[in-house]
């Protein structure tokens, strides 16, 4: 029997807000000292009285609307009762039966690994309150363990989906495009290896073509796209092996151990009423005004998709150069910045377009990754966007070579200056007149006897060499093409002689 697996995803992202979910502490836990982003509110100590973060819930009415989901127009907090050390109060201020958006959906474009594209459903999108961190130093009768109560209180937005992802590829395509969305509407920085975006996944397998839902694992701990995407095929892999052997699946939470690439049984799964939910008596009903919906749905930006569709259509951009530009929103803007800073249209703009994404595709996000890291986007570079516009002409017109060129570019990344000036105090134009050219290849000829001899010889390789030399005297500068020519005659002029 053929089995197709049914995968759902859980994930829940911290929200970019000033204060915390509930009170008025800082909510960049992450750059204070420990324990020092805390109030009584947080602290649960007892009398204090939660009050909900606007913001909070005007982020969560975003997603919801860039998700396509409704958007309640009753909604309320619940207290999840659980007990574990990271849980200051003993419950969870959450949202049960009235989250903030519910029926929504997620389109995944057509790619190599989803091919002709796939929908996602949204089960639903509510607001939470994030726990305390807990440090574990050592083990056994030595060990302890370090509580961080910074965390406690951050907002945290579950985004919660159907059960439609079909392979470990459609999850990591909409892992990924939740991140997009996310970091496009600024409400969250979406960072799994930072813990602002973490993912839990359903998996569960069925008999190809039924429609059944089968008992189902929870899989935790993926701190990686691709350890959600490992433990998925991980556990697509085991449960199928299992069902061809007649054994029985047990429904429970298991941890993803990402050095031996297996899942572990960390617990069976606790239904939704093992957390006693009830109303939080401490919170209002919320009630939430159309016009305010309609206030946010109106600023939310263009997002990733439509976006790198557009710079195919309206750029030419090729779609690999489309979707690196539109990964993330401050290169796509800074890209649509170079381009709008010139007056082109028509193939003028593509052209110029297509030169420009190479140059922030390659050079530019090169110098910048390996000075700021992978995960940085372009929004402080010292190089303006006209500024590159001007290095792009400089070189689409062949004023100076690629190798000036990128010279050129990493002075800018470093000093912020104006192209031409770095062209000018290196003199870097492109030299291609004649005149300025030959004493550098006669004098070239002169100190290289070998080379010439080797040329001469039918060694014509040979020109190669110095040609290089060349290059070198000028600094780049010289055109290659122009230069090997003049090379090439110069030479025969001494066979003759
Ligand atoms: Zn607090």
């Amino acid at each position: 029997m053929e089995y197709e697996p049914v995968i759902g995803l859980e994930v829940h992202v911290q929200l970019r807000t000033r204060s915390k979910m509930f009170c008025g502490c800082a909510a960049d836990y992450q750059t204070a000292g420990p324990n020092t982003r805390v109030c009584p509110v947080c602290m649960a100590m007892p009398g204090v009285l939660p009050v909900i973060n606007r913001r909070a819930v005007e982020f969560t009415i975003m997603a919801g609307l860039a998700l396509n989901c409704s958007i309640s127009e009753t909604t309320k907090f619940d207290r999840k009762n659980y007990g574990y050390p990271d849980l200051m109060k003993g419950y969870q201020i959450s949202q049960f039966d009235l989250p903030i958006a519910y029926d929504g959906y997620m389109d995944l474009a057509p790619s190599e690994t989803v091919p002709g594209g796939h929908r996602v459903g949204i089960t639903r999108i509510h607001l939470e309150e994030d726990v305390a961190r807990l440090t574990h130093v050592g083990t056994g009768r030595g060990g302890y363990s370090l509580m961080d109560i910074n965390r406690a209180g951050v907002p945290l937005m579950e985004t919660v989906s159907e059960p439609d992802i079909r392979s470990a590829e459609q999850a990591e395509a909409y892992i990924l495009e939740l991140q997009s969305t996310m970091r496009y509407l600024g409400i969250s920085t979406a960072n799994m290896e930072e813990g602002s975006f973490r993912c839990d996944a359903n998996v569960s397998i069925r008999p190809k073509g039924s429609d059944e839902l089968r008992t189902r694992v929870e899989v935790k701990n993926m701190n990686r796209v691709r350890a959600v995407v490992r433990a998925i095929e991980y556990e697509i892999d085991r449960q199928t092996r299992m069902a061809e052997a007649g054994e029985r699946l047990e429904q429970e939470t298991r941890g993803w151990d990402d050095d031996n690439g297996v899942t572990l049984s960390q617990r069976s799964k606790e239904e939704a009423n093992d957390y006693r939910y009830f109303p939080e008596p401490d919170l209002p009903p919320l009630y939430i005004d159309r016009a305010l919906v309609e206030e946010i749905r109106a600023s939310i930006p263009e997002l990733a998709g439509s976006r790198r569709v557009r710079f195919e259509t309206e750029y030419g951009l090729s779609s690999y150069d489309a979707k690196l530009l539109t990964a993330r929103r401050e290169t796509a803007d800074y890209f649509e910045s170079v381009v709008l800073s010139r007056d082109h249209s028509g193939d003028a703009i593509r052209a110029f377009a297509k030169e420009a994404a190479n140059w922030i595709n390659g050079e530019l996000a090169r110098l910048h990754n390996s000075s700021n890291g992978l995960d940085s986007d372009l929004a402080d570079t010292r190089v303006k966007p006209a500024q590159l516009a001007t290095l792009v002409e400089l070189f689409q017109t062949r004023a100076i070579s690629n190798n000036a060129a990128k010279q050129v570019l990493a002075d800018m990344f470093v000093t912020g200056r104006d192209p031409e000036d770095v062209v000018d105090e290196k003199k870097l134009r492109k030299v291609d007149d004649s005149e300025s050219l030959l004493p550098v290849i006669d004098a070239v000829i002169d100190e290289n006897p070998k080379a010439v001899d080797d040329y001469l010889s039918g060694k014509e390789t040979a020109i190669r060499f110095l040609l290089g030399q060349v290059m070198k005297a000028t600094r780049g500068a010289a055109d290659a093409n122009t230069a090997s020519q003049m090379i090439a005659e110069r030479l025969e002029t001494v066979r003759k002689a």
